[in-house]
């Protein structure tokens, strides 16, 4: 048996089930419609489930431990911070993720988010949604620096498109080796992440969450950001002390932020941050396209069968 847990995969399954029954699997889907819990995934794939197709449900170690049949992980998407990396390959469970499926998604959303909080995009539309007239001028990307955190698929797809909109791209990120392809797009590197962030009007961040990163964007690092800087965050919430980010935009310490993610999503009812004027916030959408979704089911699915055919 296999399960699938993400929502949007629904779009493609026809394609990506006959794959799999072809194979002689038997199908377990998702109907609740929303991420499951670690004790529904416990109860869908406990039985003889040899192989999960995960969103951004999570796989702990204990239901790892739990999934008593389970040979392989693949992951819908790139991000794998939600499940248990260490434990799986102690249990000797194959994990892949769909490395590039969803990176012209996520960036054009990124860009999307900066020209939202440039023009200040949202609170302009729903003021006319309310039949007011409200104008605000905001400022053009055009020869603005964008500092990168994170050079990987999806750091680089904004580089391009950043770089198209004449901004000034620089790029941090210690693991880099691409250099072909900052001389082919004139992209610089930065090798402090300090100086990056003093430099940059604009800052978006593209590399995973790890112990390493988690509250990389934090009081301190705040305070080097340009009073007018933009953050966005198309990443992971976990990136971002949101209590520090609170502070500095009701201060106005930085102009914007405008992310795609939370640390709990849905956020909290009443969440300060999220009320701020100056906080925008997408419900995970950076990956929901047509095209992402179809390249994102495939590739998880054809990825589950060689790993069980090994
Ligand atoms: P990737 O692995 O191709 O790139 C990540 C980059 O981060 C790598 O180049 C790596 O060297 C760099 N990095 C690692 N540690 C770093 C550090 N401490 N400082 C600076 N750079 C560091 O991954 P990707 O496909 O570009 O995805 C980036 C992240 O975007 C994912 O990990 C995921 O969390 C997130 N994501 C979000 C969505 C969404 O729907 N919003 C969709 C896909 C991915």
């Amino acid at each position: 048996k296999i399960l699938i847990t993400p929502k949007s995969f629904k779009n493609f399954k026809e394609k990506a089930h006959k794959l799999l029954q072809d194979q002689g699997y038997e199908i377990i889907e998702n109907h609740l419609g929303r991420t499951l819990t670690e004790e529904e995934i416990i109860e869908l794939a406990n039985d003889n489930v040899v192989g999960i197709i995960i969103g951004i449900d999570p796989l702990p170690a204990n239901v790892l431990e739990q999934c008593k049949s389970l040979r392989a992980i693949s992951k819908y998407g790139v991000g794998m911070d939600n499940i248990d990396l260490k434990r799986a390959d102690e249990l000797g469970i194959l994990i892949k993720n769909a490395v590039g499926t969803n990176s012209i998604s996520v960036a054009e959303h990124a860009i999307a988010l900066m020209f939202a909080a440039a023009r200040h995009l949202p609170s302009i539309a729903a003021g006319v949604k309310a039949y007011g007239w409200e104008r605000s001028i905001g400022f053009e990307l055009t020869n603005k620096n964008l500092g990168l955190v994170g050079g990987g698929q999806i750091g680089k797809e904004v580089a391009k498109r950043a770089v198209g909109l004449g901004m000034k791209v620089a790029i941090y990120d210690p693991y880099f080796n691409d250099f072909e392809f900052l001389e082919k797009y004139n992209i610089q590197t930065i090798d402090e992440l300090p100086e990056l962030l003093k430099e940059s009007d604009i800052i978006s961040l593209h590399l995973p969450a790890t112990e390493e990163t988690k509250g990389l964007i934090n009081v301190e690092t705040l305070k080097l950001m340009k009073p007018t800087a933009i953050l966005i965050n198309t990443s992971r919430g976990e990136l971002v002390d949101e209590a520090a980010l609170y502070h500095a935009l009701a201060n106005q310490e930085i102009g914007v932020a405008a992310q795609d993610v939370y640390s709990s999503e849905p956020p909290e009812q009443g969440d300060l941050l999220v009320a701020l004027p100056n906080f925008i916030l997408t419900p995970h959408i950076g990956a929901f396209t047509h095209e992402a979704v179809e390249q994102m089911a495939m590739v998880s699915t054809e990825n589950l069968i060689n790993m069980l055919a090994q």
